[in-house]
């Protein structure tokens, strides 16, 4: 295992983290496939995983993630607890809030979190969060008190990342990126407001849909270049921790092209890297509904189809007569948004009829 600085928190973390998704029980809305090991089962597999040299492992709350959480909080109480560092996280967004979940969490864990990131945050969301007595104040405190090491922000959002790599109260910031979806991660190495803090990468397998067309030598290969300091993987088996620690991976270059051909040997994907360039002034996210049309192909159909139906017919009317096209002017993939949401669009009718 291999161990890089995380920003300038003075931590260092295994170069592959632990993500605690596969190992919840429980009912929860999430996309990854999870494995339901009972709670023995889950602490032996982060042992495995620690034993391999992992130190970072990263959770949410229980509405989020089951119990993982609580799973994570005992494995942990099996260690040294400074030779593991844990990363959680919370869907809330005002400073009371947080607060409270933030208490709440270091009772399930019976440990402080190391660090913990406000999830999910999104443009609608941000003014919140980072203004006064929002969810950032409210972590910057609970860190001037010991609560937590670290503050974060977590969020699927360049602009939401670039915002809080300019704020000086976070340290770590957490974002997605894999070896198709690279637009981010391409522009946060290129951003040197990004250098200063941490950054946890997450979402390398695309949810385990990219292992398939790709093996994950390739995939974590494939992300190596960049400059995160720990990427997470969602583990949920003794197979998966062996099979994503064990080895010491070397770096794999794709070019995008590489990628994208790697996948029409299955479907026609949408060559979308993410890079959420296109903005759309009337607030249409086509790179969304690109994904979800990617994410159907690689084996998603049911959840992406009803993802993609939520906006899809508005996006659709509206791109075929619009004449501004402010979106392709800033796509480096040179992508005809309207052609390809035809695309979209088409797939979801096919599908309704099926
Ligand atoms: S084609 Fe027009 S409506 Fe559609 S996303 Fe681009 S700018 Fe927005
Ligand atoms: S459509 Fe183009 S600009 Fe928009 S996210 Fe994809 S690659 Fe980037």
């Amino acid at each position: 295992m291999r161990y890089r600085k995380l920003g300038n928190t003075g931590l260092v973390v295994s170069e592959l983290g632990f993500g605690t998704i596969p190992i919840l029980r429980g009912r929860v809305p999430v996309l990854p496939q999870y494995y339901n090991p009972d709670t023995p089962t889950a602490v032996a597999i982060m042992k495995k995983a620690y034993d391999l040299g992992c130190n970072l492992y990263d959770t949410a709350i229980p509405e989020e993630y089951g119990d993982a959480q609580m799973k994570l909080g005992e494995f942990a109480a099996t260690v040294d607890r400074k030779s593991i560092i844990i990363s959680d996280k919370a869907r809330f967004y005002s400073g009371a809030d947080i607060y409270r979940e933030v208490l709440r969490s270091i009772e399930n864990l019976g440990t402080e979190p190391d660090i913990y990131f406000v999830h999910q945050v999104d443009d609608d969301c941000a003014d919140e969060v980072f203004g006064r007595y929002g969810a950032l104040d409210a972590l910057y405190d609970l860190k001037r008190e010991g609560k937590i090491g670290f503050t974060g922000i977590a969020s699927h959002y360049y602009s939401v990342l670039y915002r809080a790599a300019l704020d000086s109260r976070v340290d770590v910031l957490q974002g997605s990126g894999n070896i198709l979806e690279r637009g981010m991660l391409d522009r946060v190495r290129e951003e040197k407001a990004f250098c200063e803090k941490g950054f946890i990468l997450n979402k390398v397998y695309a949810a385990g849909l990219l292992i398939g067309p790709f093996s994950v030598p390739e995939l974590i290969g494939g992300v190596l270049e960049y400059p995160f300091s720990s990427a997470l993987l969602g583990i949920g088996t003794f197979e998966q921790a062996d099979e994503a620690f064990a080895e010491e991976y070397d770096p794999v270059h794709f070019s995008f092209e590489e990628v994208v051909a790697r996948l029409k040997e299955r479907f026609e994907p949408v060559a979308c890297d993410r890079c959420e360039r296109c903005v759309c002034p009337f607030g249409h996210e086509i790179h969304t509904s690109f994904r979800q049309f990617n994410y159907y192909h690689l084996g998603k159909e049911f959840w992406a189809v009803n993802k993609l139906k939520m906006d899809l017919e508005n996006t659709y009317r509206h791109c075929l007569s619009c004449t501004e096209h402010a979106c392709m002017r800033e796509c480096l993939r040179g992508l005809h948004m309207p052609e390809e949401i035809e695309r979209v669009h088409e797939l979801v009718r096919a599908w309704g009829k099926e």
